[in-house]
């Protein structure tokens, strides 16, 4: 009930019309009676309108609840329910509402709310799921303590804060810290914990527990240490200590995001935490170490200091990735970190900033919240927050967080409270910074140069397309950092931050002996796309010469997009000097094997398809799969005597461990099996994956195989082996997708959701499959058409059954205006099927119109 009419235009939320909530919570307690299919919450709220409140309407959100009663002190009263909850006429002081609903988690597939998977309750309440859960003032700016009651015959019955009280059939929980609905969390079932403790600098102790099925226990180590590291790391790093008895994580296999930071009990996607050597890959311990930091980090940015409205998401989820990106750096490497972050911006914000899903980091308006957990919310407000740390310097950057902690505890904050820490702590003006919140698009940056008497000067130009909604831009505030080689390859400047504030800007370096090389925009501190005019030799020159190791690679990068795209348009042969040097970085030694590996990857498909597209050419995604397949195969040929020695000599020896200096190597270890496979038929491979004993090898050995058409046997052999492993089993039902020519890319998706264990129900699952059709560049853009039809027929049919991540896989179609006519025209039918769906989710309905108008 409440939820909006199928196909009407739903309601469009403005960031200008906020208005404060007219009632204080007080306090907050509820309690469940379990039931999957009749769960009984009775909630006890005691509200106190503000005196100085400009609206008193006493509404409270609530949806697909039954309402069994209401009353107030006491008193059974009638409440009116309206469109998205209830109303009601409440007395002008201090009152204790009281409410008893029934709600259903078994039925509830969209897992938001309280829900079921597996057999066990768990609750996803981010953004707006506590209004499933009971009727409530359901916006993050309203925060209380909360008590709470669980009833049940539950072995394990968990909810945030410290725990009160348990016994037969019941448990008591209380979060002392003030928090809004959508922080609360509640899990029952029968799980097993993975126990652990740390002692904080100030000598409290906090048990620390995973909580998982029984038989996962195995894989909870790897996630335990992760969280001692990062509760350690934020205590030094930034003062930051944890501030309950308890600290719990719960590993849920069906859940629509990553995790979740619920005050004291984090649930985890069962995929971002459990982990062990035989099934987990270097980049999933990666991932689950970073998003452990995440959501750890959250307790401070994000729970202590939360969002007045989710316009302001950005506020705590760009500072959290910020912090993340810094844990990571610290545990592993800074440099590889970077270019990992950067992979992963251009290969999911650039392209959301360039098309018609394009918004700021902190969007103006929209209809489903759920919709803009975006790339640009998260990373790119991440990147706006490292443009600020470097504009600031270091040590300012400090000084502001520490007085945004002060200041701002315990209240729901805004944008302009963040920045005006800064500018209070450093005296600076960040009215222009702040364009970086309301403006989208991806900046360009032109840059041209000159060299005289000794005096070089770079100008740089910037502008930025329009965005829907957005036609003009202001110039914003771009940290350039910039460094000068000498032609024989020394630094004769070092890194400086030339601010560019104008539309054009000069900026000149005197006492040069000759014409320097420059490296502009080092560790990538903007972003931004610069648009220079050079020379293949001169990136050439900074991949073997530049001091910034950002800036190495993406020399390296650039030139292979060069060499692809003229291989592409022209239909050139692989360049010749690139291939030298990629084969004397790859055979040297002395280099970092995480570097090499990285230089050997080449740039994504999608990648060349959008920078031909930025060029003003129409991508064809088959010629640039070609393009890919004839450089690697030539690469391969290049290398041919020297792979066996590199093989055997990036080869990790003795028991696998999940560290950056073993991962480093087991990568580039990988890029060489893969090319060694194109000459050798597969031997090599299948001798690695018979002999592997981790997963790493096993599915490096197994991708080779499976990418060269030699590993029939081997995806048998992995089937039969783990077909009991359901995040194993995502790997399998997403390799054999990413792997298949483009011709054959849709069918052998489809003959996967036949497959006896794929899932509508299980957002893992369905991800894996329609995730990696979407990523397979070329077979989802077959001219066919039939990659288009497959994700579009398995959205319609997702829709019904979770909204949250059909709405989100819809983006796979949002570069649709790079292509062809006639791909436009298959995508827009597409799109339009979609559209016209009976009973179509506001998600979906948001996430389609807004790419169809554009
Ligand atoms: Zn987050």
């Amino acid at each position: 009930m409440n939820d909006a009419a199928p196909n009407a235009a739903p309601q469009t939320f403005y960031l200008k019309d906020y208005k404060p909530f007219g009632y204080e919570v007080e306090s907050v307690k509820l309690t469940f009676q379990l039931s999957p299919n009749a769960t009984k919450v009775h909630s006890a709220i005691r509200f106190s309108p503000k005196a100085d409140a400009e609206d008193n309407r006493f509404f409270l959100h609530g949806e697909q609840l039954s309402l069994i009663s209401a009353k107030i002190d006491g008193t059974p009263v009638t409440a009116r329910l309206v469109d998205g909850g209830l109303e009601c006429d409440v007395p002008r002081t201090s009152f204790l509402w009281e409410a008893e609903v029934e709600i259903d988690p078994a039925a509830n597939t969209a897992l938001e709310g309280l829900y079921m998977s597996k057999g066990m309750y768990c609750t996803q309440c981010e953004a707006e799921g506590f209004r499933k859960i009971t009727y409530y003032p359901d916006r993050p700016d309203v925060m209380s303590t909360f008590t709470v009651r669980i009833e049940g015959d539950e072995p394990v019955m968990l909810s945030n804060g410290n725990p009160t009280g348990a016994g037969e059939g019941w448990a008591e929980w209380h979060d002392p810290w003030p928090k809004p609905a959508y922080l609360f969390a509640l899990v029952a079932g029968d799980l097993v914990n993975h126990p652990g403790s740390f002692t904080t600098k100030s000598g409290k102790d906090v048990e620390l527990n995973i909580w998982v099925r029984p038989g996962d226990e195995g894989k909870c180590a790897f996630g335990m240490e992760a969280l001692k590291k990062s509760i350690k790391w934020d205590e030094d790093v930034y003062g930051l200590e944890y501030d309950l008895d308890l600290f719990n994580i719960v590993a849920v296999d069906d859940f629509n995001m990553g995790a979740m930071e619920n005050k004291g009990l984090n649930i985890f996607n069962s995929s971002c935490v459990l982990a062990s050597p035989e099934t987990s890959t270097d980049a999933n311990f990666e991932r689950i170490e970073a998003i452990i930091a995440h959501e750890y980090f959250h307790n401070w940015t994000g729970n202590r200091i939360t969002c007045r409205d989710w316009f302001q998401l950005c506020l705590k989820e760009g500072l959290t990735v910020f912090r993340d990106a810094q844990f990571t750096a610290d545990m592993r490497s800074e440099p590889v970190k970077r270019i990992e972050d950067v992979i992963a911006l251009r290969a999911r914000q650039f392209p959301e900033d360039g098309g018609p899903l394009a918004h700021p980091p902190r969007p103006e308006e929209f209809q489903e919240i759920n919709n803009f957990y975006t790339a640009t919310v998260y990373e790119k407000g991440a990147e706006v927050i490292g443009m600020l740390k470097r504009l600031v310097g270091d040590d300012n950057y400090y000084k502001a967080l520490k007085l945004y902690f002060e200041r701002h505890d315990g209240q729901a904050c805004t944008i302009e409270d963040w920045l005006k820490v800064f500018e209070d702590a450093t005296g600076r003006d960040l009215s222009q910074f702040k364009l970086w919140y309301s403006q989208a698009g991806t900046p360009r940056v032109k840059v041209s140069e000159d060299y005289a008497d000794g005096t070089y000067t770079l100008t740089f130009e910037q502008s930025t397309p329009p965005t829907p909604g957005q036609p003009e831009k202001a110039p914003r505030v771009i940290p350039m950092a910039v460094g000068l080689l000498s032609p024989n390859g020394d630094e004769v400047r070092a890194t400086e931050v030339l601010d560019l504030t104008e539309a054009k800007q000069s900026f000149t370096f005197e006492g040069l002996a000759s014409k320097p090389v420059p490296s502009i925009l080092r560790e990538f501190s903007a972003p931004v796309i610069l648009e220079r005019e050079t020379t293949n030799s001169e990136r050439a020159f900074l991949l073997a010469h530049d001091t910034d190791p950002f800036n190495r690679w993406e020399a390296g990068n650039a030139l292979a997009k060069e060499v692809r795209v003229a291989m592409v348009l022209d239909g050139a042969a692989p360049d010749a000097a690139y291939l030298d040097a990629l084969e004397k970085l790859v055979r040297d030694d002395e280099q970092d094997p995480a570097f090499r590996a990285l230089v050997l990857s080449p740039p994504s498909q999608s990648d060349i398809a959008q920078t031909l597209h930025e060029r003003g050419h129409t991508p064809d995604p088959q010629k640039i799969y070609d393009a890919a397949e004839t450089f690697t195969q030539t690469l391969a040929q290049q290398l041919e005597t020297s792979l066996p020695r590199l093989y055997a000599a990036t080869t990790v020896e003795g028991p696998y461990v999940p560290d950056a200096d073993g991962a480093g190597k087991r990568a580039l270890n990988g890029r060489i099996l893969s090319l060694l496979t194109r000459l050798d038929g597969g031997e090599q491979a299948a001798r690695q994956y018979a002999s592997a004993d981790n997963m790493t090898q096993q599915y490096a050995a197994l991708a080779a195989l499976m990418k060269a058409e030699k590993g029939e046997a081997q995806s048998k052999a992995f089937f039969e082996q783990w077909q009991d492993d359901r995040l194993v089993m995502d790997k399998w039902f997403a390799l054999q997708i990413a792997c298949a020519a483009p011709e054959a890319t849709a069918a052998t998706a489809k003959e996967l959701t036949q497959h006896p264990l794929f899932s509508m129900k299980n957002p893992n699952r369905f991800r894996a499959v329609m995730g990696a059709l979407a990523g397979n560049h070329a077979g989802f853009h077959h001219a066919s058409g039939a990659g288009y039809q497959l994700l579009a027929e398995n959205l319609i049919a997702l829709d019904s059954v979770n909204p949250q991540t059909t709405a989100r896989m819809c983006a796979a179609f949002q570069t649709w205006k790079r292509y062809d006519s006639e791909r436009q025209a298959q995508i827009q039918a597409e799109l339009e099927r979609i559209l016209a769906t009976s009973g179509l989710s506001r998600d979906t309905h948001e996430m389609v119109s807004r790419m169809l108008s554009a």
